[in-house]
Order: structure tokens, then C-alpha cells, then sequence
């Protein structure tokens, strides 16, 4: 049965501060679905995680079973690492579910781990998070005491270690590779791909690096089976289970929201977070967090989910520059992503290209600097989105900057290039009008 609007599976716990307590959250029912899977095969939880459709919540979407698929079956030593380095702009999910409930992201862990054959786990977690890593030191502590981390996990025999480390606030660390990176003790840059962490991570060896939301999905789906998992999204889809969304912006009631992924975006600003502030309309919405390119206002009635926002095909930076990039037929075809349900919303009284500017800074300052089209190209979106939103722009300045966006995508070591281009490429072609506007009060002033 598709999920409604009482369905809540990982904020089950939020604003129930026993939960945070092994006894609290023991007798909510907790570490049962971890006690189940000790009895089950590997093989059997592989299978029930890919019938539940579970899709990775850190942005990509990528389905959870199947890259557990992909550790060799031959492997000696494997680790599972969290990534709790929760920092793309908009997006505030993962340190409330930690902060709530962290005894079910160590169950899921251990759950996790166990299917992987995992022994020593990680649990990489951003370094100003200082509220959440207190209250996960002191979990992972109760979980060490009570025997279900440690050498013989539950008296079932079978090891699981757990480690809490903190990064050190770089954006760039949440790319899984550089967060491999970091863990070892090097600078946090991304590492080339292939070979893939499922094959070549952690120390060398076979790692899965799963998010916080989608760990913590684990137990429900164990203890309820993967079908009824599957059974909560989208009837005749991909996606299992329900979304969690952090809204922010100019909404009367921003927040972090479990939904079933039917929810448009439309009823969710409406029904949901009380509508526009201030009694106002919405301009754009971005749809995942700030490398997501914006949905327009005529765009707001598809689903959260993942699948409805995809694209088919590349963005084609040539058709921004003949300003028609985007096919909105379908609403299979609006060319942005899902990502990590970071949705900001943006009201008719805002500046588009000051919104630009202020996104491509970010990009611009957190680039690692280790490939030229992103630290070149990141730092000139920066430069020429912020002479036009300062009243200097040129004539000529908004095909400008789709092709610096066009010399980016495609072109860098790691999506962070991406995460710039396309944004600046979807502001661009629906949002044309306000860049040619500024274009033309810079050069007339
Ligand atoms: Fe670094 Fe940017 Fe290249 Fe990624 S794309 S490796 S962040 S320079």
C-alpha cells in the first residue's frame, strides 16, 4: 500500500528524547530487526534490500541493493562507511536524523555491515555537527557496552567495529571518494573513478558508502519485509518507502518532512509548509539542493520522487546558448534530479541572478582545485554572476556563461563541476529574460 501522511519510518522518533537512550529505544521496539538479520543469510538480506526498492538518499538515487551487488563475492577484508557529511546547501536532513534517532542509524549499520561481511565500519560525520557527534559518541558507546558492536556482536559470533570520525567541514569530503581520501589521513580530493569503491575504497579494499536516511531505512525493511518497502512508493515505480525533505526558503513553515513521494511539489509548499511567505508567488523552486537545476512555477505539479524529475537525455549546453534547452513535455523531461531533497523555495520579489551569484560562491569556494574546468570554471561563473547582479554586466555576458557551464559539465574529475554547471544552465534557459535584463542595465549604466 502506497505511503500516506501518518507513514514514518525514520522520524519515527523525533521529539521522543528516550529514543536517543539504547534502554529508550530498545523498548520502542529497537535492535529486533538487527537480532532477525544475525539469523538470516547475507545473501537473503542483499535479496530483501533489492526487492525493497530502497534508493540511495545522498543525492544520487541510485538503488541501495544493487551496490551492495557490487562488492566481489572473493573479497577478504570489507568496511561499510556512513557518510554523514550532510553540506550541500539546502539540505539539513541527515543531522536531525542522527540527532533523534541514532540507535537506529547504528542498527542499520550493523545491519548493513553484516550483509556486506563488513567488520570494520565507519562513520563519517561533518566536524560542526558538535550536537549530533556528542549524541553519537554516546550511542555508539551504550552499543559497545551492551555487546551489539564489538567482537561478538548479540553472542552471535560475528564482529562489527564502529568508528565516529569527524571531517573537517570541506564540502568536497560528502563526494565519496574524497571522503575515502580523508578517512585514510590525505587531503580530501576525489579520487579518479574507476576503480569504483565497491571494487577498490577504503585502505584498498571493497568499501559501500551509503547515507545516513538510507541506513536508517534498513531496520523497517528488515523487520517488514522488502515488498512492503517497495509497496510504499509510487504504484508501478522504482523508488520504495517514503522521502524525507528539508524545505527551506520562503515558505511560512520551512521544516524537515517524512512524505510519501506521490506529494507534488505543489501541495507540499501549499498544504504542507503553509504556502509562499508574506502572502507571495513562487518564482523557482530547486528541487535537491543548490546543484539541482530549478523547477519554474509551471513546473510544480510533478511528484517528489525521484524518477518524475529525471532527465532522459544530457543537458546539451548548446541549447542553452540558443536558448532552448529545456523540453517541458511529460514532466519526464524537466532535466533536474531529486538529489538529496534539499528544496528551496524562491518568491516572485527575488533576484534570480543574485540568487545565481550566491550559489556559484559556494561552488566556486568549496572546488578542491584538482581539475582545471571546475576551479577555473567555478571561479569565472562566480566573477561574471557577480559583476551582472552588481549592475556591471556586459552585453554578451549571459552566453558567456553558459559556455564557461558548458566548458565545466562533462569535463571534471567529480560531480562538484557538475553541481555548478548545471544549475547556472538551468537558471539560464528559464530565467533567460532577468540575465538579458541585467546584461543590458550593466551596459546602458
Ligand atoms: Fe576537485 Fe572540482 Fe575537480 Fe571535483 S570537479 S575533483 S571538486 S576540482
Amino acid at each position: 500500500m502506497p505511503a500516506d501522511f501518518d507513514t514514518k519510518i525514520v522520524t519515527q522518533n523525533f521529539g521522543k528524547e528516550d529514543a536517543k537512550t539504547i534502554a529508550g529505544y530498545e523498548k520502542l521496539g529497537g535492535y529486533q530487526a538487527a537480532r532477525k538479520a544475525l539469523n538470516m543469510t547475507r545473501e537473503d538480506l542483499v535479496a530483501e534490500v533489492k526487492a525493497s526498492n530502497l534508493r540511495g538518499r545522498g543525492g544520487a538515487g541510485f538503488p541501495t541493493g544493487v551496490k551492495w551487488g557490487f562488492v566481489p563475492k572473493d573479497a577478504k577484508e570489507v568496511h561499510l562507511v556512513c557518510n554523514c557529511d550532510e553540506s550541500e546547501p539546502g539540505t539539513c536532513k541527515d543531522r536531525e536524523l542522527v540527532y533523534w534517532d541514532p540507535h537506529r542509524l547504528i542498527e542499520g549499520m550493523i545491519i548493513s555491515a553484516y550483509a556486506l561481511g563488513a567488520e570494520h565500519n565507519y562513520l563519517y560525520i561533518r566536524g560542526e555537527m558538535m550536537r549530533e557527534v556528542l549524541v553519537l559518541y554516546k550511542a555508539v558507546e551504550e552499543a559497545y557496552e551492551r555487546g551489539y558492536l564489538g567482537e561478538n556482536i548479540f553472542g552471535s559470533g560475528v564482529r562489527c567495529e564502529l568508528t565516529v570520525h569527524r571531517g573537517a567541514g570541506a564540502y568536497i569530503c560528502g563526494e565519496e571518494t574524497a571522503l575515502l581520501n580523508s578517512l585514510e589521513g590525505l587531503r580530501g580530493q576525489p579520487r579518479l573513478k574507476p576503480p569504483f569503491p565497491a571494487v577498490k575504497g577504503l585502505f584498498g579494499n571493497p568499501t559501500i558508502v551509503n547515507n545516513v536516511e538510507t541506513l536508517m531505512n534498513v531496520p523497517s525493511i528488515v523487520d517488514k519485509g522488502g515488498a512492503w518497502f517497495a509497496g510504499l512508493g509510487p504504484e508501478g515505480g522504482r523508488s520504495g518507502g517514503t522521502r524525507i525533505v528539508c524545505v527551506s526558503g520562503h515558505v511560512e513553515k520551512p521544516g524537515v518532512y517524512e512524505l510519501p513521494m506521490t506529494i507534488s511539489f505543489r501541495e507540499l509548499i501549499d498544504d504542507v509548509c503553509g504556502g509562499v511567505w508574506k502572502g507571495r508567488q513562487v518564482k523557482a523552486v530547486i528541487p535537491g539542493g543548490s546543484s539541482m537545476p530549478p523547477l519554474s512555477v509551471d513546473e510544480l505539479d510533478v511528484p517528489i520522487e525521484f524518477d518524475a524529475l529525471m532527465t532522459d537525455e544530457r543537458i546539451k549546453p548548446v541549447e542553452v546558448l540558443r536558448g532552448q534547452l529545456f523540453d517541458m513535455g511529460g514532466g519526464r523531461n524537466l532535466r533536474t534530479m531529486a538529489g538529496s531533497g534539499g528544496i528551496v523555495v524562491i518568491d516572485d520579489h527575488a533576484d534570480i541572478v543574485k540568487v545565481c551569484w550566491r550559489i556559484m560562491k559556494f561552488y566556486a569556494h568549496e572546488s578542491c582545485g584538482q581539475c582545471t574546468p571546475c576551479r577555473e570554471g567555478t571561479g569565472w561563473l562566480e566573477k561574471v554572476c557577480r559583476r551582472l547582479a552588481h549592475g556591471g554586466g556586459k552585453p554578451g555576458d549571459a552566453d558567456l556563461l553558459a559556455t564557461i557551464a558548458h566548458g565545466i559539465a562533462g569535463n571534471s574529475i567529480c560531480p562538484l563541476g557538475e553541481a555548478a554547471a548545471w544549475p547556472m544552465m538551468g537558471f539560464l534557459t528559464k530565467f533567460r529574460d532577468e540575465f538579458e535584463a541585467k546584461c543590458a542595465s550593466g551596459a546602458a549604466a
